[in-house]
């Protein structure tokens, strides 16, 4: 059978050994797995044991999904998974960009690295094979300097890189890693375990199209998006203001998280929001492979004392909101550059912002002083602390020493009650989406299995009102009726699985879920268009968000086998108090019981086990997963 759409072959590489080998999969394993977390989970439950996630044996996989590197639109994701240094759990961590595309096009579906480098090393990927390189030069570099190296070593200009600054290298547990300086894999500590492996960077270059069954329909149907995207409300808002337009909406809600999840509402919030961003930093709108939107923020800021290069891109509302209103910080020139200091040391900016704010909270209630802090005021709105704070996480030094092993490590180190403060599910700290207004997001945070997770599946608003573009978006899956936003019976409880079937399979297939449902720009009919047109399979939805589901399952699995159960399922207690200050001031608290009933009747509708959310024999048998039947 052809390869179409994906390229048969999987690459590993033994960091320890130098062994270099090319796995070439059955087709049939491709439309099982699709590709993405599908083919990643695969290979760790086959292969990885209890290793602890920084040693040698640890397993680190790269994955394009199927779409990725075809010309359909908005499908430019790949996808990085491990056992994660944060949470012990499983790392799973996506980013757009064109990283994913050129892996594709230099013939390999995935990547995976186990082993540990004696010395430094990058790799150095082409339609050749695969180089182990030199890069003792690089080490201690951030990754700007990198970048410029690798390209000079490699002398292709048109390279893709992948690569881990100073907080990946010095196993900052929330460090992730980061392609052309701007697409990020930030969550669950995965560039803490390119750290371990003394691997820098992951550098490729592909000059072959991907083989597609049927180019030309895959080409009417991007035209298609890149006319309709320019009608389409919710897309034209993501274009012109991007993400950072979430900082006046959620604002004007009462559920902007403002000095470390204590309030709802921010004084300062129209000075980092998208008006005064767009209007004073903004100087170009990036994007990703194939996409119409282009809904990335490039910022730049001239100013000598507060210099910000826009080579590193620019702040995304999870940023404005983690380094700003949640830290009590107003300064949009003072974030951005936080933001810039984030990619040069590939620190996750969310874990960044909440490690800062959760000192500040701590610092407020007097469970830390200047002795502790190497005389840094730890106050909420304290811009004097952010940069230096910044520094000291990713270089492990003075009081950043106590938060860079996550928000666990550091309650524990500051005792005196100091983990009552956290906010955090699974040792992640939760992103800037606050449950309280929008109960099936608490469901995600909760279920998703790599900790605090925005995405895991959809957020309730877009299904809160007849004849939403998000409700039309999900009729497909049979979802036919409004569901409150503040529901948290059987309804809700649907919907969170099947959107988690759904993002799943997005991840799968490589889909940026800004690009489809909710936001509803590529239907999910479509979707399956393209993947007929990419593989030349005759394959249906059922069968798409089936391996959604099969992935989820995997992961599921995983966790278990790391330790994870029901009592990790679980929020942090902030959400079950009133927000505060603001429209919903004294109100909206999650009723604890009705949630714990909600997470058991979503293991139930999962085929997990109702009490111990163990997948049952027959959830495996039905998916699939045989060989996984018995953990
Ligand atoms: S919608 Fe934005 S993040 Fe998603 S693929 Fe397009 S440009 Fe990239």
């Amino acid at each position: 059978m052809d390869r179409l759409g994906y390229r048969g072959k999987i690459l590993w590489v033994d960091l320890a050994t130098g062994a270099v080998r090319v796995d070439e999969p059955r087709p049939e394993f491709y439309r099982t797995y699709l590709g993405g977390p599908g083919v990643a989970l695969y290979y760790l439950l086959k292969n990885l044991g209890t290793d602890d996630p920084l040693a040698p044996g640890s397993m680190l996989v790269f994955a394009p999904g199927l779409l990725t590197g075809t010309p359909a639109p908005c499908v430019p994701r790949y996808t990085v998974c491990a056992r994660s240094p944060l949470t012990g759990a499983l790392g799973k961590s996506e980013s757009g960009g064109y990283w994913g595309p050129e892996l594709k096009r230099a013939g390999y579906d995935a990547v995976i690295v186990t082993g540990r480098a004696a010395t430094p090393v990058y790799l150095w990927i082409t339609r050749g094979g695969v180089e182990i390189r030199d890069a003792g030069r690089m080490w201690g570099l951030d990754t700007g300097e990198t970048e410029e190296l690798i390209r000079a070593d490699t002398g292709e200009r048109r390279a893709r890189i992948l690569g881990i600054g100073p907080g990946g290298e010095n196993l900052v547990r929330f460090a992730g890693m980061v392609s052309d300086l701007t697409h990020f894999n930030g969550r669950n500590g995965l560039g803490a375990v390119m750290g371990s492996k003394n691997l820098k960077a992951v550098a490729v270059y592909g000059s072959q199209s991907v083989p597609v069954h049927d180019r030309d329909q895959i080409r009417e149907i991007a035209r298609w998006a890149g006319e309709h995207c320019r009608e389409h409300p919710l897309s034209r808002a993501l274009h012109e203001h991007g993400t950072p337009l979430g900082v006046e909406t959620n604002n004007a809600g009462g559920c902007l998280p403002t000095n470390h999840w204590s309030r709802g509402v921010f004084d300062g919030a129209a000075e980092i929001g998208s008006e005064r961003l767009t209007a004073e930093l903004l100087v170009e709108r990036g994007g990703c492979f194939a996409c119409p939107v282009r809904c990335k923020r490039v910022v730049e800021v001239k100013d000598p004392a507060l210099r910000v290069e826009k080579r590193y891109g620019g702040p995304e509302y999870e940023t404005l909101v983690a380094l700003g209103s949640n830290c009590g910080i107003s300064n949009l020139k003072l974030i951005s550059k936080a933001n810039e200091l984030c990619n040069r040391y590939t620190i996750d900016t969310i874990s960044t912002g909440m490690a800062i704010s959760f000192a500040m909270a701590c610092y407020e209630r007097g469970l830390i002083t200047k002795e502790d802090t190497g005389g840094l005021e730890l106050r909420f709105g304290n811009e004097e602390v952010i940069l230096s704070l910044i520094e000291q996480i990713a270089y492990r030094q003075g009081f950043g020493k106590v938060l860079a092993d996550g928000p666990r490590a550091a309650a524990a180190r500051i005792g005196r009650g100091a983990e009552k403060l956290l906010v955090e599910v699974k040792g992640q700290d939760v992103p800037m989406h606050d449950p309280r207004v929008k109960t099936g997001l608490g469901l995600q945070f909760a279920l998703s299995p790599n900790g605090a997770d925005h995405w895991f599946a959809q957020h309730d608003p877009f299904f809160n009102t007849p004849g939403s573009l998000g409700l039309a978006a999900v009729a497909p899956l049979g979802i036919l009726e409004p569901v409150h936003a503040l529901d948290l019976g059987p309804r809700k409880v649907r919907l969170v699985l099947y959107t988690s079937f759904l993002n799943a399979m997005y991840d799968c297939l490589g889909v940026c879920v800004f690009g489809a449902v909710a936001r509803s720009l590529i239907p999910v009919n479509h979707l399956v268009r393209l993947v007929k047109a990419a593989t030349g399979w005759e394959t249906s939805l059922w069968e798409l968000l089936k391996a959604g589901e099969r992935a989820n399952t995997m992961a599921r699995l995983f966790n278990l086998r790391h330790g994870f159960g029901p009592e990790d399922d679980s929020l942090p207690e902030v959400f079950f108090k009133p927000l505060a200050g603001g429209p919903l001031d004294g109100q909206n608290a999650i009723d604890r019981a009705a949630f714990a009933r909600a997470v058991r009747l979503y293991y139930a509708m999962a085929g997990w086990d109702a009490e111990t959310g163990v997948p049952t024999q027959g959830k495996l048998l039905e998916l699939g997963l045989d060989e996984f039947v018995g953990g």
